[in-house]
């Protein structure tokens, strides 16, 4: 890691808690559209909600679902599962009222900017995320992570998403970066980390959980760790 000058982060997940952030959000918008007349409890919602979203995402980083479908179809298939009336119509809105809301949120993962601080003096920090490039500003700037990074790449504008070798390369030419100067952080083993290490870059898999995964990477469950590696 000695030779590291650019890290590059992921931002769902890695630094902004996903699943905090959502789940406030659905808690609020399960009140305001009164879900509980038909869901019994906001908890299994969001569970529901949130094992279908991830699916979907999948699909979405690999060019197999459209951004247009994947912000209602996630809600859509949640609402069915628990055999809601209007499905399809309660989606649109459910869809919209989160898009609206969610980014705003701004639960971090515990010392990032204690962290980003410290490595901001040593390297040049750098952005990558599948996210939607409108949210993804607002997350950025209402979290106050903005200023510590020089390029802020969502793939949306490359037109793929991680883990497609194009997205590492674009990132690396806009920055000047070698990969083997480079490091990616994040939290998914198949689109930063195995994406990552197919551009030849240095990885470090942010995994909290300690969920089980097949790729070989330098692992940390806190993001306090980076400073002890970097
Ligand atoms: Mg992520």
């Amino acid at each position: 890691m000695k030779d590291i000058k650019h890290i590059f982060f992921d931002l769902d997940h890695t630094l902004w808690d996903f699943e905090k952030n959502s789940s406030e959000a659905l808690r609020e918008i399960f009140v305001e559209m009164q879900l509980h007349d038909h869901i019994e409890s906001v908890e299994s919602f969001i569970a529901t909600y949130q094992r279908i979203n991830a699916k979907y995402w999948g699909l979405y980083n690999h060019g197999k679902v459209t951004k247009e479908k994947l912000r209602y179809v996630r809600f859509e298939d949640s609402l069915n599962e628990f055999k809601v009336s209007d499905a399809s119509k309660k989606a649109i809105l459910l869809g919209e009222s989160y898009i609206q809301r969610s980014p705003h949120k701004t639960n971090l993962f515990p010392d990032a900017h204690e962290t980003l601080q410290y490595l901001n003096d040593k390297y040049e920090l750098h952005i990558i995320t599948n996210g939607f490039t409108e949210v993804q500003y607002i997350k950025l700037d209402n979290c106050g992570l903005t200023p510590y990074f020089d390029l802020i790449l969502c793939t949306e504008e490359v037109g793929v998403n991680k883990p497609n070798p194009l997205v590492f390369q674009t990132a690396l030419s806009r920055t000047n970066a070698n990969p083997s100067q480079s490091l990616m952080i994040g939290d998914n083993p198949e689109t930063d980390i195995q994406g990552a290490q197919d551009c030849a870059m240095h990885t470090v898999l942010f995994n909290p959980h300690q969920h089980s995964h097949d790729v070989n990477s330098i692992e940390i469950q806190g993001l306090k760790e980076l400073r002890n590696l970097l």
